[in-house]
């Protein structure tokens, strides 16, 4: 590739206060592209996708992105360069409804999707609108979780274990959502335990132990990299 990555991230350290919790983490993700980061529990995934979007007390080295250099700016700042947040708890308010989580967070960016849109890529979500946010199943607060991000007109997504816990008929589903969303030009990194899931929709793995990435897997390599898989992720 003859153009800078979309996102470029260099010798990034985080800690959670005192405790130090990434050591040098180093990626690239290209416009348009879908990579996971693959790891054990408490490896650093999390705060990798924490530390992009700004949520780390603490962080040095380098993140750049489309150009711009972010590791000391605000979450503000770097959401209305179009970084969407999805965590792993969905962040559902239980006492509004769905139409109000949909309308929560503001527009960060022109070009967000409509609410028609969302209706169209999400059709549960039209059913439920005037539903409380915590009755809906897992699987429809992941979708509402991304549908809001969606509508900021974020372009580049940060989805962290958005299959946890769901049935495989849902993930399925999800899986669908993110090729779709690959194929309008959205990018995205994806925290996935499931290595079979992220095989399904992602470009490339990178591997993170100990808060490092030890390791960078093109997706068509993935099938023979199983052992290695293995004693990265843990059985
Ligand atoms: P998981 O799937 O469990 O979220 P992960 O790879 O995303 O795994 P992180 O959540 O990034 O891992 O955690 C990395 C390390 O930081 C772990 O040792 C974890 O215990 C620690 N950690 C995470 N959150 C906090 C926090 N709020 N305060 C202190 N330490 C934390």
């Amino acid at each position: 590739a003859t153009t800078a990555p979309m996102l470029e991230i260099r010798d990034l350290n985080a800690w959670y206060g005192e405790s130090h919790v990434l050591h040098g983490v180093n990626l690239d993700v290209a416009e348009g592209e879908v990579v996971t980061l693959l790891g054990r529990n408490g490896a650093g995934k999390t705060t990798t996708l924490k530390s992009i979007i700004g949520i780390i007390g603490k962080r040095t080295g380098s993140i750049r992105f489309q150009g711009e250099e972010t590791v000391s700016m605000s979450s503000r700042a770097i959401a209305r360069l179009g970084i969407g947040y999805v965590p792993e708890e969905r962040g559902i308010f239980s006492s509004l409804s769905v139409e109000e989580n949909l309308m929560l967070p503001p527009q960060v960016r022109p070009g967000g999707m409509t609410v028609e849109q969302i209706f169209e890529l999400f059709p549960n979500i039209k059913e439920r609108l005037t539903s409380q946010g915590t009755k809906l199943s897992g699987g429809e607060q992941q979708m509402l979780a991304i549908a809001r991000i969606l509508r900021t007109g974020a372009k580049f997504l940060l989805l962290d274990e958005p299959t946890e816990g769901l049935a495989p008929v849902i993930i399925e589903q999800i899986g669908r959502t993110i090729a779709r969303l690959k194929r309008e030009g959205f990018t995205i990194i994806l925290v996935e335990q499931n290595f079979r899931f992220a095989q399904t929709v992602a470009d490339r793995h990178y591997l993170v132990e100990q808060g490092r990435v030890v390791d960078m897997i093109p997706n068509a390599e993935l099938d023979q990299n199983i052992d290695k898989l293995h004693a990265h992720l843990g059985v």
